[in-house]
């Protein structure tokens, strides 16, 4: 009778470990520090919607931020402060240095100034070597001249991105990809408006189970983004009244073994941010980045085709 004692001592020991592997939280960095949105305010929404699952433990990592110059200055006083300034601020960069291989994802709301060298090449290993990372927002705004963040992002908006960053990326009506090398300027949107999302893998574990069309909280609809779009695919679109075109909305993208999710969603602290549809979105991503699968069924109040549904702040 000592076999089937010690099997089930195996067994109990195998459900236990098996337990606490699962158990283990997911492992979330959020970068902020700059933006030209209120990422002070976004920054502990998104927070606290990723530990309301209990999956994910989330760390921030803010960057330094540019020192105000106060106005009143006569131009010697200007050139002095603005010196001390930049200095300061070239300090504080030099000990900013996030263990981006610490976490299971990092997630992007940040869009400023250029990072330290060092910073950027820690980020690259940690994408290449299989690194998890996600764009919300403006956060594909940063960066325009850094050409693995766009390979890693795919398309990316404004500073200047034109056809030398890459193609136009859009669904055309008769529901066929396009990738639209015409010349001309990346980024745009129109007033900020309620939007369908479009499902066009319905497939994929984030996109599982979501109606094949959803209302968006009122956000800003980004068109005509630009980049090299390569290793690409797009989940979801929609329709854009200012580019007349189907722009992408959820994307997914290899690069070298690192894997990201891009959200242009999520202007802004708000509606957009407290849609259910963008929490839920947000939420599945990471936990795929992190795992692989998405292990939680679409929530009772996800929007439908003709009605947005807005998580009430507490
Ligand atoms: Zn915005």
């Amino acid at each position: 009778m000592k076999k089937p004692i010690l099997s089930l001592v195996a067994l109990t020991l195998l459900t236990v470990l098996t337990l606490a592997a699962e158990a283990k939280p997911i492992k979330l960095l959020i970068v902020d520090g700059q933006n030209n949105h209120n990422w002070r305010a976004m920054t502990p929404w998104m927070k606290t919607q990723f530990e309301a699952t209990k999956m994910f433990s989330v760390d921030v990592s803010t960057t330094p931020q540019r020192t105000r110059i106060p106005g009143g200055l006569n131009k010697e006083q200007r050139a002095k402060a603005i010196q001390a300034a930049n200095q300061l601020n070239a300090k504080q960069w030099k000990e900013w240095r996030p263990a981006f291989d610490k976490y299971d994802v990092i997630v992007s709301n940040y869009n400023g100034q250029e990072w330290p060298a060092a910073v950027k090449a820690d980020f690259e290993k940690y994408m290449k070597n299989g690194g998890r990372f996600v764009v919300v927002h403006a956060a594909d705004n940063s960066f325009p001249n850094w050409l693995e963040y766009n390979k890693m992002i795919g398309l990316g908006g404004w500073g200047g991105r034109t056809e030398k960053h890459g193609p136009y990326v859009y669904y055309n009506e008769e529901g066929k990809l396009v990738r639209d090398t015409r010349k001309g300027r990346g980024g745009s949107h129109g007033p900020q408006h309620e939007f369908t999302i479009e499902i066009r893998n319905g497939d994929h574990p984030v996109t599982q189970g979501m109606p094949a069309k959803w209302k968006h909280g009122r956000d800003e609809l980004y068109d005509s983004l630009r980049g090299p779009a390569v290793n690409m695919e797009v989940l979801a679109t929609a329709w854009s009244p200012k580019s007349k075109r189907h722009e992408p909305m959820m994307m997914v993208i290899n690069y070298g073994n690192g894997l990201i999710f891009h959200t242009p969603m999520g202007h802004e602290n708000g509606v957009a941010l407290q849609c259910v549809g963008f929490i839920t979105t947000l939420n599945r991503a990471c936990e795929w980045l992190a795992t692989g699968k998405v292990s939680t069924k679409l929530p009772g109040n996800f929007p439908t085709a003709d009605k947005v549904s807005v998580l009430k702040k507490k």
